[in-house]
């Protein structure tokens, strides 16, 4: 099942096809109220699998929107956490190591030695809302990367339970800023994480570890490779990421880019595919001052 969220948090259910949304809002009717304190679970992806029967029957019997004609938000809207993993793509790792626009006279290790990062969750945006340069003089990449959305919460995952805790999955731009400070400053911009164009329900992509990806600017491929070439998979990711944080529904993790990355200028448009997902466009807007 496809799920997106568009115009104004309407939440809609996607065709098989992905060519268009039926407004499936009415069950958002069976989500609690949102109370004080805010919770650290979206109650969407908490609340999925039970509510995927009556999701399935309202498209049935709603109209259906070309999905040309709405606008795509992000699928997850406020996680408790976005979490990233640097540098998890060997020939990404060389790549950064050639180019001393990106490492800064660093040499570049692998994410073993580094951990994880968090992006802050204001930076999310979806594909229609598009990305807005800051008012930098600075080099800004696009990132395209799998992201993973936690279904389950769960501590001190192991790698064998790790993607029955996985609810959906995603396409991702970590966008970033290429500089010498901390990743969690350059890459947390407003705009800087891109998440759509919908969500997948995990049941449909039983093997994260075998998916294409690509990315073009203005139509020309600068980015293609597999999860397959993931130095830490989705499993081991949840493995390594609950060691240190519970993981809640919602949840977000970016896994990393591969190879290809490269700046970005106003007026660009990204085109983000991942295989069993689909493709988002998202255009690059001018810095305001
Ligand atoms: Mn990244």
């Amino acid at each position: 099942m496809k799920i997106c969220r568009f115009d104004d948090d309407r939440l809609g259910l996607i065709s098989a096809d992905g060519k268009s949304v039926a407004d499936v809002t009415a069950i958002t009717a069976d989500l609690p109220a949102i109370a004080w304190p805010r919770s650290n679970i979206d109650p969407l992806m908490a609340r999925l699998p039970e509510l995927r029967g009556k999701i399935e029957a309202l498209g049935r019997s709603a109209s259906w929107i070309p999905i040309e004609r709405v606008a795509l938000r992000s699928p997850v809207s406020s996680p408790s956490k976005l979490i990233a993993a640097p540098v998890n793509y060997r020939a990404h790792i060389d790549e950064a190591n050639a180019d001393k626009g990106i490492n800064f006279g660093k040499t570049i290790k692998s994410i073993d030695e580094y951990g994880l990062f968090l992006k802050a969750s204001s930076s999310i945006v979806g594909p229609a809302d598009g990305v807005r340069l800051p008012p930098l003089d600075r080099r800004v990449d696009h990132e395209v990367e799998l992201v993973a959305i936690i279904g389950k919460e769960g501590f001190r995952i192991p790698r064998e339970r790790a993607l029955a805790h996985v609810g959906a999955y995603s396409i991702g731009l970590d966008m970033t800023v290429r500089g010498p400070e901390d990743r969690s400053w350059r890459k947390s911009f407003e705009t800087f994480a891109v998440i759509g164009p919908w969500l997948v329900t995990a049941d449909e992509i039983p093997d994260p570890g075998n998916l294409e990806l690509r990315l073009t600017v203005n139509g020309s491929l600068r980015q293609s490779a597999s999860t397959s070439a993931l130095i830490f998979d989705v499993p081991r990711l949840v493995e390594y990421a609950s060691a240190t944080y519970t993981l809640y529904p919602g949840d977000v993790i970016m896994t990393g880019t591969p190879e290809g990355v490269g700046p970005v200028a106003g007026g660009d448009v990204l085109e983000c595919f991942i295989e069993r997902i689909g493709t988002m466009r998202v255009p690059i807007h001018a810095a305001k001052q």
